[in-house]
């Protein structure tokens, strides 16, 4: 059974696409032959089925992904693993197009968004990684009269991905590319809401030589099916999760029976703090990025935004301004800047906040409702709210879509003392044009990542990930490769 679309990729040869499995090399549907509907967010219609795994899928995905680590994957030297990561990549190239398209379809994001980052990316994150072992020496070697030691790195064996339907295929590729590069088995666990291109990426690994059983895939959902499943599995030993953080609580939870290895990328409220000494052009520019940008639904996404007061009034204006501008519709229509929400379920979720802070004395400056002319689909105009402090629901807890709240500060300490009050610390953005000041904030700012002049510029090499309850642990080049493996010290007296 092959997951293949027929070329040329349209959203009209999409349609009817069933996503299986993938399991020990195959593409199989649930052994009791449960789907669910997989609906697109931009038109409410049902684009295919999705096969709903349980313990039962995830017992026959981890068995086979345990088997694996001891056969011919385990027996490959490091340049032929590079040979497959490599064809993975070139693999997701030449199937970019029909790519694109499947992850715009399952998320409603604009196509040359998914085109021009979530796709070239996950090229990327295995060609990164293909190049990382590559390059890889052995560990250092240390020798005095008495012994000499050694250190042998491995893979740590079964590793569960679980990721979230916000960037599937960038993110799934985040996670898969390193596990393989250290030799690791995994099962994948997309979301539920974003199944198509996690199972193209299974049919790639399979059409680029990867032995059966290193690469599996169960699809489903978390609480009381293949998610829960699991992470509770005994034969898993490590979990890399994406997604919230009271999920990430839930699973912290069940991995303790076992002691599991666990990588977490947790949610955020991220503040972007705005000097007035800062040139303003390129403030507004990149902030209606880091505010709208996939519909908001970026976990690094600056949804809190703190200006010093002198530059407040203008900021506001020119933000709103251009935001207004925003082209918010059909995501395959090249004008279109912000797509549609996720699902129903979310779109009444990130317009509850709306509500919300009208009743916490906030004002909507724009958006704040569904734009004129869509009966259909889960369209919100990008919104701005003012009036609101650090008291507010609305400034503290995420709401992962495109609304933003806009405070002005006085003193450096005062805004400080704002960002940090929360228990997030994912990312932050830094406007200003002082040297001194840039570094003195920046390092006073309790989050993993801070951007000084910018947002969301990655170099893969770099550590990323959240303090507090944005996360445990960093991914990125060595980082991830200290997570997804294991050392062992030889020691040998002389
Ligand atoms: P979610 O936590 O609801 O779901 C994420 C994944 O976990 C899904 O695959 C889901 O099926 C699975 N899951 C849910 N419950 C589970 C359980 N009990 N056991 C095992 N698996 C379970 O998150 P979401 O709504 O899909 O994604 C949005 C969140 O992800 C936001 O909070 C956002 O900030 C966060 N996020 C963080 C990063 C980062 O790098 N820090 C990146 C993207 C998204």
């Amino acid at each position: 059974m092959t997951q293949t679309v027929k070329a040329p990729a349209t959203k009209e040869t999409v349609k009817g696409f069933d996503c299986l499995h993938f399991i020990d090399g195959k593409f199989v549907p649930s052994k009791n032959g449960k789907v669910f509907d997989n609906i697109n967010p931009a038109t409410e219609e049902v684009i295919g089925t999705v096969a709903e795994g349980g313990a039962a899928e995830i017992d026959l995905a981890v068995a086979a992904a345990k088997r694996a680590l001891n056969g011919p994957w385990k027996k490959m030297n490091a340049n032929e693993r590079v040979a497959i990561l490599r064809r993975i990549a070139d693999l997701i190239i030449e199937r970019k197009d029909e790519m694109s398209i499947l992850e715009s379809l399952d998320t409603g994001k604009p196509t040359w968004l998914s085109g021009s980052i979530d796709v070239p990316r996950a090229a990327y994150n295995f060609q990164f990684f293909a190049d990382y072992i590559r390059t890889l020496t052995a560990e250092s070697t240390q020798h005095d009269d008495i012994a000499i030691n050694y250190a042998v790195r491995r893979p740590v064996g079964v590793v569960a991905l679980i990721n979230p339907w916000n960037l599937p295929l960038l993110l799934m590729t985040w996670k898969l590319a390193p596990a393989l590069a250290a030799g690791n088995t995994v099962v994948m666990k997309p979301a539920e809401l974003t199944p198509m291109t996690a199972t193209v990426l299974a049919e790639i690994c399979r059409d680029a030589g990867m032995p059966d059983g290193v690469v599996n895939l169960v699809h489903g959902f978390g609480p009381d099916s293949a998610g829960a499943a699991l992470v509770e599995h005994p034969d898993v030993n490590a979990i890399s999760f994406t997604g919230e953080t009271t999920t990430g609580k839930i699973i912290m939870k069940s991995a303790a029976n076992s002691l599991k290895r666990l990588s977490y990328e947790l949610g955020g409220k991220n503040p972007n703090l705005i000097f007035a000494d800062a040139d303003l052009d390129e403030v507004i520019e990149t902030t209606l990025k880091s505010s709208f940008i996939n519909q908001g639904e970026v976990c690094l996404c600056g949804s809190r935004i703190y200006v010093e007061r002198p530059a407040y009034e203008k900021f506001l204006e020119k933000f709103v301004a251009k935001t207004k501008e925003l082209v918010v519709g059909d995501p395959f229509d090249a004008k279109t800047k912000v797509g549609a929400l996720i699902s129903e379920e979310h779109y009444d979720r990130v317009t509850s906040y709306i509500k919300l802070a009208k009743e916490e004395g906030g004002t909507i400056v724009t958006g704040g409702k569904r734009p004129e002319g869509f009966d259909k689909g889960y369209f919100l105009e990008p919104t701005i709210i003012t009036g609101l402090d650090r008291k507010c629901r609305v400034v503290n807890e995420e709401i992962f879509g495109p609304v933003v709240t806009v405070i002005p500060f006085d003193t450096e300490e005062e805004v400080l003392d704002q960002v940090n009050d929360t228990h997030y610390g994912l990312s932050a953005s830094v406007w200003t044009n002082d040297l001194r000041r840039a570094h003195r904030v920046a390092g006073s700012i309790e989050a993993g990542i801070v951007w000084v002049n910018t947002w969301f510029l990655r170099d893969l090499r770099t550590p990323f990930g959240g303090m507090k309850q944005s996360g445990v642990g960093r991914e990125g080049g060595v980082h991830s490769f200290e997570f997804y493996s294991e050392l062992t010290n030889i020691c040998i007296k002389l």
